[in-house]
């Protein structure tokens, strides 16, 4: 094998690795929740490979573009490079049924609580889907983890690397990165 399979950390984006302040889109606007860089570095560290799953029904809703969304997503992971921490891939959704721009009023099997996401990234990246994990601050994210077959953990606030820590303990003998 060429290249060898690794566990994936799915991480949420709004309400876990910034504040969620609705519908976040412009750049000034990120916060970086408690321990969220450190948090990710520790992921990192532990062999993991990091993937942001995020749904982005603003795009749908008319409020930003997917241009906003990408130019969001650079300036965070610049500010986590700052830190010393990587997200390897970003999976964003930007499609919701009600949503009143046209082309994005899409029932779609990206948006959480279905799963695509995840499953996308599982055939694109190499990863190892048993060994993988998810951390959301939603109902619908923990329901997308367990579509996907994997095991989702509720963050409800507090210290993100505290809360990681912890889902680590518990995960299946960390890989660490060669
Ligand atoms: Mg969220």
């Amino acid at each position: 094998m060429s290249e060898a399979l690794r566990p994936a950390a799915f991480l949420d984006r709004d309400g876990v690795i910034n504040v969620d302040h609705g519908y976040t889109y412009k750049p000034e606007d990120l916060v970086f929740i408690d321990g969220a860089p450190d948090a990710i570095r520790r992921l990192n560290e532990a062999g993991y490979l990091v993937v942001v799953v995020t749904n982005q029904s603003g795009v749908a809703r008319g409020y930003y573009s997917e241009a906003d969304v990408a130019r969001f997503h650079e300036h965070m992971l610049a500010e986590l490079a700052e830190a010393g921490a990587r997200i390897d891939a970003v999976y964003s959704c930007p499609y919701h049924p009600k949503g009143v721009v046209a082309e994005y009023r899409v029932d779609h099997p990206d948006r959480k609580p279905k799963p695509g996401m995840i499953l996308r990234a599982a055939r694109e990246l190499p990863i190892d889907i048993a060994r993988s994990f998810l951390i959301g601050d939603k109902s619908s994210d923990i329901a997308a983890a367990t579509a996907a077959n994997i095991s989702g953990h509720r963050f409800t606030g507090g210290d993100l690397d505290d809360f990681v820590a912890g889902v680590l303990l518990q995960a299946d003998a960390p890989i660490r990165a060669k």
